[in-house]
């Protein structure tokens, strides 16, 4: 199993090397290893903050990691506040299985 990138937690690691028959992997996916992830997301720099209820299902949580940041229309340079929503993992998860418009923002490490 590869594990995901630690930066992002979205791609999966960068393979590394190859050495007797066994793969080794990076820390972190291609992406965020070159230094291309500037980090601040574009909803973050337009000021939207995550909440801690979930925009779809009302759930509430202390915990902002449960939560992902989408955009309606699926465009991710449509930083206004009515093109992104807080959603929960459960509502991400039956996002993804309406085939709805809405595409996942970048994830940031919360503890900045
Ligand atoms: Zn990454
Ligand atoms: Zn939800």
């Amino acid at each position: 199993m590869r594990n995901l990138c630690k930066e992002c937690g979205q791609r999966p690691v960068a393979i590394n090397y190859y050495k007797e028959g066994k793969l080794f992997y990076r820390s972190k996916c291609d992406h965020c290893a070159s230094g291309r992830n500037e980090g601040v997301p574009l909803w973050k720099k337009a000021g939207y903050k995550k909440k801690t209820a979930c925009d779809k299902c009302g759930f509430t949580s202390k915990y902002i990691e449960q939560f992902n940041i989408f955009y309606v229309d699926g465009n991710p340079t449509n930083c206004r506040y009515t093109n992104l929503k807080t959603v929960c993992a459960n509502c991400q998860r039956i996002l993804h299985k309406l085939k709805l418009p809405w595409r996942q923002g970048d994830l940031v490490p919360d503890q900045l």
